[in-house]
C-alpha cells in the first residue's frame, strides 16, 4: 500500500492509514468486503504463475489483506495470516512448529482452551506437554530438554494476570531451535510488542480489542521472518480463513482502537485502583498497580494496560456471587471481553492450573471494563459487592 513506505509514523496514524487504498477502491475510504470463492485468471499464463495478487478466496482477498497489513506493521514481523478466531490462531501456530515427539512448554497462566488444545488434540499427535510457573522468567532453561520446539506464553494470563518475562525466557533457551509464542490479546500491539522482545509468533483474539465491539470471531497470526514459511505452508493446509465480513469488522475495529485502547487503560487502572482501597477485597490483580509481583516486568515491556484485570473477595457461598452477579446492572455476565459494554465472570482455576498452586482460595472475579460512564461502572461494583457482603 503506498503508505506503507514513510517511516517512524505514530501507532494512530498506522491504525488509520495502513491496509487499505482509496485509489483501488474508486475513492471509497475502508476497503470494501470482497465476498470471492472465485477469483478468474485472465489466461493460462497467469493462471498458471499465479501472476496476479490474489488467486482464491480462501487464499487471500483485499478484506484480508487490508487487516494482514496493519497487524504486521504494528507487531513489526514478516507478515500475518488470519483465523475465523482467537482459539484457531494458537492452534495454528502451534502446529506450524511442532512435530510428532517434540515437547511443548506452557505458561501454567494460560487461557483454559489452549491447555485443552494441548492435553487433547497435539497428545494425540504425540506432542507431549509440560507447564511451568508463568514467573519462570530464565529459569526456563532448566525445563528444556532435547525433544523441547515451542513455549507458548500468555502475558499476562487471562485469569491471573502474572506477566512472563520474554526476554529472560528468550535468553534462557537461546541457541536451543524452541518457537516461543505469544498470546498478545491484553496488550494489543499498541501497548505490547512480543516480537521486539524475543518472540518468535504472535497471535490475537482479534475476537477482543479488534473487532471492539461484541460482534465477530476472529484472529491473527504475525510472526518473523524464520517462522513464516512454515506459517504459510501450515495455515494453507489446514484450510483456514477469516470471512470477508469479519475481517471487514476487524479492519474497521483497528481504526479506533488507539483512541477506545487508552480509555480502556485508563479506566481499568482507575477501577483497579479504587478496588484495591476497599477493605473487604483480598487482592487486585492488575500488572499497573505498584502492589502488582510483575509491575517491575509492566512497566519495562508494556507502554499500557489492557481493559481486562481480576480481583478477589473472601470464599463465600455460592448465593453470595449470585446475588452480587445477578443484579449487576451494567456488567453483563458473559464470555470473552474488549467490546464497549462491561463485562463479569467469577474465575475457578481448579481446571486451569497444574504446575503451579494458586496461594490462596479467595474468590476470584474478573471484570473487563467498558466505556461506560466511570462512576456508573463503579457503583454498580460497589452495589455488588455490598449485596455479596450481605449474603458471605
Ligand atoms: C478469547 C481469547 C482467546 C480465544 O479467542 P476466540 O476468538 O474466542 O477463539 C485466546 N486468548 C485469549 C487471551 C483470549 O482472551
Amino acid at each position: 500500500m503506498s503508505k506503507s513506505n514513510k517511516h517512524n509514523l505514530a501507532i494512530e496514524t498506522i491504525l488509520t492509514h495502513h491496509g487499505r487504498d482509496p485509489g483501488e477502491q474508486f475513492g471509497v475510504v475502508n476497503t470494501p468486503v470482497y465476498r470471492a470463492s472465485t477469483v478468474l485468471h485472465p489466461d493460462l499464463e497467469t493462471l498458471l504463475t499465479h501472476n496476479q495478487p490474489y488467486h482464491y478466496g480462501r487464499r487471500g482477498t483485499p478484506s484480508s489483506r487490508s487487516v494482514e497489513d496493519v497487524i504486521t506493521k504494528l507487531e513489526g514481523g514478516e507478515g500475518s495470516k488470519l483465523t475465523p478466531s482467537g482459539l484457531s490462531a494458537i492452534s495454528c501456530a502451534l502446529m506450524s512448529v511442532l512435530s510428532s515427539g517434540d515437547e511443548l512448554l506452557v505458561s501454567d497462566s494460560a487461557y483454559e482452551p489452549t491447555r485443552k488444545l494441548a492435553e487433547g488434540y497435539l497428545a494425540r499427535m504425540g506432542v507431549s506437554t509440560r507447564y511451568f510457573d508463568p514467573r519462570i522468567g530464565g529459569g526456563i532453561a532448566d525445563m528444556v530438554g532435547k525433544n523441547t520446539r515451542a513455549i507458548m506464553l500468555e502475558s499476562p494470563g487471562s485469569l491471573t494476570f502474572e506477566l512472563n518475562d520474554i526476554p529472560a525466557i528468550s535468553a534462557a533457551v537461546q541457541g536451543h531451535n524452541i518457537s516461543i509464542i505469544v498470546d498478545n490479546t491484553w496488550g494489543t500491539p499498541l501497548y505490547y510488542n512480543p516480537l521486539a522482545l524475543g518472540a518468535n509468533i504472535v497471535v490475537h483474539a482479534g475476537t477482543k480489542m479488534f473487532v471492539g465491539h461484541s460482534d465477530a470471531m476472529f484472529g491473527t497470526i504475525t510472526c518473523d521472518e524464520a517462522h513464516w514459511p512454515a506459517l504459510v505452508d501450515t495455515h494453507g493446509l489446514l484450510g483456514l480463513c477469516a470471512s470477508p465480513d469479519d475481517c471487514f469488522l476487524a479492519a474497521r475495529g483497528l481504526r479506533t482502537l488507539a483512541l477506545r485502547m487508552k480509555e480502556h487503560s485508563a479506566r481499568s487502572i482507575k477501577m483497579a485502583q479504587w478496588l484495591e482501597g476497599l477493605d473487604i477485597v483480598q487482592e487486585v490483580l492488575h500488572p499497573a498497580l505498584p502492589s502488582h509481583p510483575d509491575h517491575k516486568i509492566f512497566t519495562r515491556d508494556f507502554s499500557g494496560s489492557g481493559s481486562l484485570f481480576s480481583f478477589s473477595l473472601p470464599r463465600a457461598p455460592q448465593k453470595a456471587l449470585a446475588a452480587m452477579i445477578d443484579k449487576m446492572e451494567l456488567f453483563g455476565i458473559g464470555y470473552s471481553w474488549g467490546g464497549f459494554e462491561s463485562l463479569i465472570l467469577p474465575v475457578n482455576l481448579s481446571s486451569n492450573r497444574s504446575s503451579t498452586a494458586w496461594p490462596n482460595d479467595n474468590q476470584i472475579i474478573r471484570i473487563h471494563i467498558g466505556l461506560e460512564g466511570f462512576e456508573d461502572l463503579r457503583a454498580d461494583i460497589e452495589a455488588g459487592i455490598a449485596r455479596y457482603r450481605a449474603v458471605m
